[in-house]
């Protein structure tokens, strides 16, 4: 996604040879028009698969996975990272490592929300090792539904996570591959 990429050298900063600060689009704000064009394109990739929900992870996966939601006309369902007051004792549970925070979190879904009837479309902001999505995709094999496809906004190929989900069969579409952060310069693979 060309717009996107732009927007990317424009406004991101290297932290490091491993993170990305995108915090104006992805993780401390978001552009309101090109979050929609972000679900209009993962509408059109998956538009060939039956998909009932799309769910993802608060927070910073939820203005694209809200606006996948509303450009396919299915419901939205995000995971929470931490047990509230109201949760339900019976939900799904997965503890994941967090890439950026360097501790564990626990990766909470409601049992009404998810379900045996259920094709969900995982749709996150970045992925890096991967664990963020794997602890997700447990939680849907845990409820019985079926995972149609997982689209990442952002997918640093240089890390594992998205080689590792495409080798265990899971098909995994991301609208931008950044191949290197090496020598402070983004390098976008073609
Ligand atoms: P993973 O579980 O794939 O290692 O990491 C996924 C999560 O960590 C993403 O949802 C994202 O919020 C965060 N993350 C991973 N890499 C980066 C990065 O380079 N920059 C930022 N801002 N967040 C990241």
């Amino acid at each position: 996604m060309d717009l996107l990429k732009q927007r990317i050298l424009k406004e991101a900063s290297i932290v490091n040879a491993d993170v990305l600060k995108v915090d104006s689009l992805l993780n401390h704000g978001a552009d309101p028009e090109l979050t929609l064009e972000m679900g209009r394109e993962f509408a059109r990739r998956f538009a060939g698969e039956t998909i009932t929900k799309v769910i993802t992870v608060e927070s910073s996966g939820i203005p694209a996975a809200f606006a996948t939601a509303l450009a396919i006309g299915v419901p939205l369902v995000f995971a929470r990272r931490k047990k509230t007051l109201i949760g339900d004792p019976d939900a799904y549970c997965e503890r994941v490592p967090s890439f950026t925070k360097g501790i564990v979190t626990d990766l909470i879904v409601s049992r009404q929300l998810l379900g045996p009837a259920d094709s969900v479309l995982f749709i996150d902001d970045i992925i890096a090792n991967g664990d963020a999505a794997r602890g997700l995709i447990r939680i849907v094999e845990q409820s019985g539904a079926r995972l149609a496809g997982v689209g990442i906004v952002l997918e640093k190929s240089f890390q594992a996570g998205g080689r590792t989900l495409r080798e265990l069969g899971y098909r995994l579409e991301s609208l931008v591959r950044i191949r290197s952060l090496e020598n402070h310069v983004i390098s976008f693979e073609e």
